[in-house]
This record gives C-alpha cells, sequence and structure tokens, in this order.
C-alpha cells in the first residue's frame, strides 16, 4: 500500500522530524485551531461554479452570474456572512472578472491532486487538492483561494515544499510543467504568484528520500527545535524543549503502524 504524503505532512516533516514523527507516525492528537469553515467552504464553491459552469460564449459575464452562482452555495449561512461573502465576490469580481478582455476557461476546478513517486523502493501516494487550474502559454497556473482575514503569506521554505510537490503530481496528471503558484486573497483582491521550477521538484524528491530512510528503519526523528517550536502542540513530549519531557502516548497499535508502513 503506498504511503499517503501532502504537502501539509511534507512541511511538518521539514520543519520537525519528532514533531512529524508524533503527529503522523505515532497518532498523537495536535490542537491546531482550524476557524469556522462555513463561509470560505461558500466561496470556494460559489467561485468554482462560477468558473465551471460559465458558457465562454460570452467574453466576461455580468454580476448577476457571480451573484446567482452565490446563491446557489450561500444556504445555511447567517444574513451576515451571506452579505459578507457577496461583498468579497463583488471585490473579486471587480478585480479577477470584469477586469479581463475575456474570461479564460480554466483546466479544471476544485478538484484533486494524485501522483505517485517511488523512493529507496518505497512507494508514495502524493495527495493534495486545488481551488482551479489554468493553461498559461508555456505550463500550468494552479490558483489557491484564500478567504482568511489576514494576508498571511507562508514561509518560503513552506511554499517550495507546495510547489515541489504540486509540480510532480501535476506533471504526472497533464503532462505538463507547473509554472505558477497563485495565491488569491479574496478579501483584498491581492493575487501573489510564485513562480515553480524543475528545482522545486528536486528539492521535494530529496525531501521525500530522506523522509523514506526513516520509515524505512524508523529511527533519525530528531527534534529541530527553531521558531517554529512556539506554535508546536508536542512540546511536552519533547526533549530538545522540557527538562522531564512526559512520555508521548502511543495512539496507533503496534499492528496498525506495521500496516502503516507495510509498502
Ligand atoms: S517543540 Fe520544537 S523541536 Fe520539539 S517537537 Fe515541537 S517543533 Fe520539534
Amino acid at each position: 500500500m503506498p504511503y499517503q504524503i501532502s504537502a501539509t505532512k511534507l512541511q511538518t516533516y521539514h520543519r520537525c522530524p519528532f514533531a512529524y514523527y508524533l503527529r503522523y507516525e505515532r497518532g498523537v492528537a495536535s490542537n491546531e485551531f482550524f476557524g469556522s469553515p462555513a463561509l470560505g467552504t461558500a466561496l470556494h464553491q460559489a467561485l468554482a461554479r462560477c468558473h465551471r459552469d460559465w458558457d465562454y460564449q460570452t467574453a466576461v459575464p455580468d454580476w448577476r452570474w457571480v451573484q446567482h452562482c452565490w446563491e446557489q452555495h450561500s444556504e445555511g449561512l447567517t444574513q451576515n456572512q451571506v452579505t459578507e461573502g457577496l461583498e468579497i465576490l463583488e471585490n473579486y469580481y471587480h478585480n479577477f472578472i470584469a477586469s479581463e478582455v475575456a474570461l479564460r476557461q480554466p483546466l479544471a476546478v476544485e478538484g484533486k491532486i494524485q501522483g505517485f513517486l517511488q523512493v529507496e523502493n518505497l512507494e508514495f501516494l502524493i495527495t493534495g487538492r486545488y481551488d482551479r487550474i489554468d493553461f498559461l502559454s508555456d505550463g500550468l497556473e494552479l490558483i489557491d483561494y484564500k478567504s482568511g482575514r489576514e494576508v498571511r503569506l507562508p514561509d518560503a521554505p513552506e511554499i517550495d515544499i507546495q510547489i515541489g510537490l504540486y509540480y510532480l503530481a501535476l506533471e504526472q496528471t497533464y503532462h505538463q510543467s507547473l509554472r505558477v503558484l497563485s495565491l488569491l486573497f479574496l478579501r483584498t483582491g491581492e493575487k501573489v504568484q510564485f513562480e515553480a521550477t524543475p528545482a522545486h521538484r528536486k528539492q521535494v524528491q530529496e525531501l521525500i528520500g530522506a523522509l523514506a530512510m526513516r520509515l524505512r528503519y524508523d529511527r533519525g526523528w530528531e527534534p529541530t527545535p527553531g521558531t517554529h517550536c512556539d506554535r508546536c502542540s508536542f512540546s511536552r513530549y519533547c526533549p530538545a524543549v522540557s527538562a522531564k519531557p512526559d512520555p508521548a502516548p502511543q495512539t496507533r497499535s503496534k499492528a496498525q503502524l506495521q500496516l502503516a508502513l507495510s509498502f
């Protein structure tokens, strides 16, 4: 059975192998906080419909089309959320639709990323999600909508890992290279772009290679302290930051662990 790997998992591994080990190999719960996703989910779905179902016979849809898409996906939200979502979409419409000469038909919207990688005789299944993929003249643009209130850019190493992993997977699926990863901040109308290169793919292959060795021999999960320790859920178990760390709970049975590693 292939071992599943995602950008989130690989970013955790890159920050600290010990945190990765506790979270994904021992199954220790982390207390990461996720805000209420309802408005964000509705916005993503409305935008997916907007770009996927437009007939592309007319160069640019008018605002009523976006309103219609919002009505299809805003049921169940509070009145404040419905109003807030509509304002966000109006902003999006003016920045990214009305300003275009012709709306570009996407290659895909709201889909799963999947790819395979063989390293050290171990098979990895790359998984992820995307909001939209557009064709460029020389490759692909992957677009990730951000609906949070803050324009917070991921750290450079984290974005590099995400780019490298998507580069690998999209190349297998579409036989095209990823050229650009775009983060599109819906509330502010900002679009931040990162160039993708084969060097990103190489870096991720090397990172997965190092992970494969640790998985294979189940050792080398050293703590790697740094500023990221401030946000770590596992510090009480960590010998790098606690003189007397608590023993980490074994939340998966030995049999489950062996099953996960039986590749
Ligand atoms: S506290 Fe720091 S070094 Fe320890 S597990 Fe967490 S991230 Fe790693």
